[in-house]
């Protein structure tokens, strides 16, 4: 469902409004992208805006344009909170709930007296922004921040920084353009970012090309650890935090592997449960194939959410625990029960 509600904003920003723009926690491609291709739209605009992220974010996405203006929240606590008292408009990028920024900064938000703006793709946006620019149906927050350069008439101002941003949290967010959230209008603006300078070779390179040995040969171990469920069109991979560090883990090197349980013959279901490195709780990231809606599954089990056939949330129980509780959880679910 689409949700437009941008009266006003334009003069607002017009007014040369200090803006600040989030992303959510544990960032991806996606809230990397927006926020850096939206802060250099305003920098062409003239609008002073910063970025804030919650914490650290993958090194594959470091070389995006831009990078060295991210501020990290969990490190310069004291800036960003300057930034944010300062703040008349707060951007809101790729998530539709305050609380997906993590506590420090939710707290923050909280007392924050800026007006709020939404720009989001996820389902049930919650209610805390005075202007909302959100469709579920878009397949990126990115494609969404295109768009709204496009209601402002400012097309001509998207150079290949912009582009390349925008490129990147679409090609991301897509599978590289493969999942069904890609639509013919996707590719029209990806021709339009292709146009404007963005490198498709290039990106997709300097985003996948760029795996260490440690983190193949930790891809090397989930798949061994791949379960199918004789029973269940399920298949799920865990690791364990003595597995990660046996590998020198680093930020986002599990990214992706779910889509390898995924991808086995009439599964429907797939997750993968990681221990968090450093805090007692399983880590849950969810895919599924057709109608089976893993938004709502893990809202319901996982204290989550996310889009229909990719979500994600959490379990506070040791991980042998966490997936006992996932299979009990299935049998509330029919549907993905084999037919002999
Ligand atoms: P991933 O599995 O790649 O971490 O996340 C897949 C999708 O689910 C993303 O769109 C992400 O925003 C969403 N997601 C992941 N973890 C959580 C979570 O803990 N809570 C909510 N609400 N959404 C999540
Ligand atoms: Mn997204």
């Amino acid at each position: 469902m689409e949700n437009v509600q941008l009266e006003g904003l334009e003069d607002s920003l017009n007014a040369k409004t200090k803006v600040v723009i989030i992303g959510h926690r544990n960032p991806d491609g996606d809230a990397v992208g927006s926020t850096l291709g939206l802060k250099l739209y305003f920098d062409k605009k003239g609008v002073p805006a910063e970025v804030i992220l919650p914490n650290d974010y993958p090194d594959f996405l470091k070389w995006l344009p831009g990078n060295d203006q991210v501020h990290l929240y969990e490190v310069q606590k004291d800036e960003c909170d300057r930034m944010l008292t300062d703040a008349d408009l707060v951007f809101t990028l790729d998530f539709n709930d305050l609380s997906r920024v993590g506590d420090d900064l939710h707290q923050k938000l909280k007392t924050s007296s800026a007006d709020f703006v939404l720009i989001d793709h996820h389902q049930q946006p919650m209610g805390f922004a005075k202007y909302l620019f959100t469709d579920d149906e878009k397949c990126s927050t990115c494609e969404l921040v295109y768009d709204l350069i496009d209601h402002f008439g400012d097309n001509q101002w998207i150079d290949a920084s912009i582009a390349s941003n925008l490129y990147t949290g679409i090609m991301t967010d897509t599978g590289s353009f493969k999942y069904a959230s890609t639509t013919s209008d996707t590719h029209r603006v990806i021709a339009d970012l292709i146009d404007a300078g963005a490198r498709n070779d290039q990106i997709h390179k300097k985003t996948f090309d760029v795996n260490s040995l440690n983190r193949l040969q930790l891809l090397g171990l989930a798949l061994s650890r791949l379960e199918k469920l004789a029973d269940h069109k399920v298949a799920f991979i865990h690791l364990s935090r003595k597995d990660l560090e046996d590998h020198d883990f680093k930020k986002g090197d599990t990214e992706g592997f779910v889509n390898y349980a995924l991808s086995i013959k009439d599964v429907e279901l797939a997750a993968i449960f990681i221990e968090d490195m450093n805090e007692d709780y399983v880590k849950l990231s969810l895919r599924s194939k057709n109608d089976f809606n893993v938004n709502e599954f893990a809202r319901e089990h996982f204290n989550g959410g996310g889009h229909i056939n990719a979500a994600g949330g959490r379990c506070d129980r040791q991980l042998e625990d966490c997936i006992a509780y996932f299979k009990e959880t299935l049998t509330q679910y029919p549907a993905l029960q084999c037919v002999p």
